[in-house]
Parts: structure tokens; C-alpha cells; sequence
């Protein structure tokens, strides 16, 4: 991986744990039990119920991600062979780095 590439790298990643770290707030509040004595109708309460699954959903994923970003961007700055693929040797393509920034394997590896 260039310096270039690694810096690329790294900038996305810092943009993506900022838009986490905006997230992830957000979505906690969403998962938050409504209080019973809250005057909403059966309908919306279910409505509720179902929108605080699907949150909770979301919020899990992004707290996964934002711990798989912050583990890479540590490995871009102490691993030389960060963005090369732990089997072949081979580089990993950008493009699969930034939706999977914890692989350690190119394409045909991870098979
Ligand atoms: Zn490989």
C-alpha cells in the first residue's frame, strides 16, 4: 500500500467514525423503552416496538463497524503490511477495504 493509498485510507475512515459517532448516539436514544404511562394508541406502540427492533439492528451494526475502523486505522499505522493480503501477499483493492476495513484477505483468498 502507497503512503498515498494509506493516507486515503485513513481519511475515510476518520470520516466514517465521525458519522458513526453521530450516529450511534442517535440511534441509542431510539432504542430507549417508551414509559408505559406515555399516551400512545395500541397502533403506535406497535409501530414503536417495531421501530425500536429495527434501531437496535442498526445500532449493533454500527458499533461493529466503528470498532472494525478504529482497529484498522491502528493496523494503517503500525502494520507495514497493512492493504496486503495476508495469503497471496497480494494488495487488497481500496474499494474492499472500505466496506470491509477488518479483512485481512484479498477476493480470492477469502474464498
Ligand atoms: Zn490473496
Amino acid at each position: 500500500m502507497t503512503e498515498k493509498e494509506r493516507t486515503e485510507f485513513k481519511k475515510f475512515a476518520a470520516e466514517e467514525i465521525a458519522a458513526l459517532e453521530t450516529e450511534i448516539p442517535r440511534l441509542a436514544e431510539l432504542v430507549k423503552p417508551v414509559a408505559p404511562d406515555n399516551a400512545i394508541g395500541r397502533i403506535s406502540r406497535m409501530d414503536n416496538i417495531v421501530n425500536q427492533s429495527v434501531a437496535e439492528a442498526q445500532l449493533s451494526k454500527a458499533r461493529v463497524r466503528l470498532a472494525r475502523l478504529r482497529e484498522a486505522v491502528k493496523r494503517a499505522d503500525d502494520d507495514e503490511e497493512f492493504g496486503l493480503c495476508m495469503d497471496c501477499g497480494e494488495p487488497i483493492p481500496m474499494a474492499r477495504l472500505k466496506a470491509m476495513p477488518e479483512t485481512g484477505y484479498c477476493v480470492d483468498c477469502a474464498e
